[in-house]
């Protein structure tokens, strides 16, 4: 048994580590499983203070007669626009007019931010 442990090890272990050194460092700013660690670059460029609202409701929705589902607003521009749930979603639609990455909740006792490139709380 300790035989076969050591020679395995002997074995795989050196053809591993020369694999791995061939290797160069993968990939250019996408580190593998970083998902769950913050890194988010989009906040540190936002407006201080916040822009103001642009208003109480979805400028797209009113003008389309269409009722938003929730609120959002462009933590770039101050716009308000409305959420993903809602028909138009305009909110993604003005991240991919503009650019705008980041955006709050602007629902009352809410305040989570979204970064629409790296798809997650930030
Ligand atoms: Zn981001
Ligand atoms: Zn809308
Ligand atoms: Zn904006």
């Amino acid at each position: 048994m300790f035989d076969r442990y050591r020679s395995t090890r002997k074995h795989g272990g050196a053809a591993e580590d020369a694999r791995r050194a061939d290797q160069p460092a993968a990939g250019s700013g996408v580190p593998a499983g970083a998902s769950a660690a913050p890194g988010c670059a989009h906040t540190a460029h936002l407006p201080d203070p916040e822009p103001p609202a642009s208003g109480e409701g979805c400028r797209g929705c009113d003008e389309a007669g269409q009722h938003p589902v929730q609120l959002r607003k462009c933590l770039v521009c101050g716009l308000v626009s409305c959420c993903d749930s809602s028909p138009s979603r305009h909110a993604t639609a003005h991240f991919l007019a503009t650019g705008h990455a980041v955006m709050r909740s602007h629902e009352p006792g809410e305040s989570w931010r979204w970064c629409y490139v790296d798809r997650r709380i930030v």
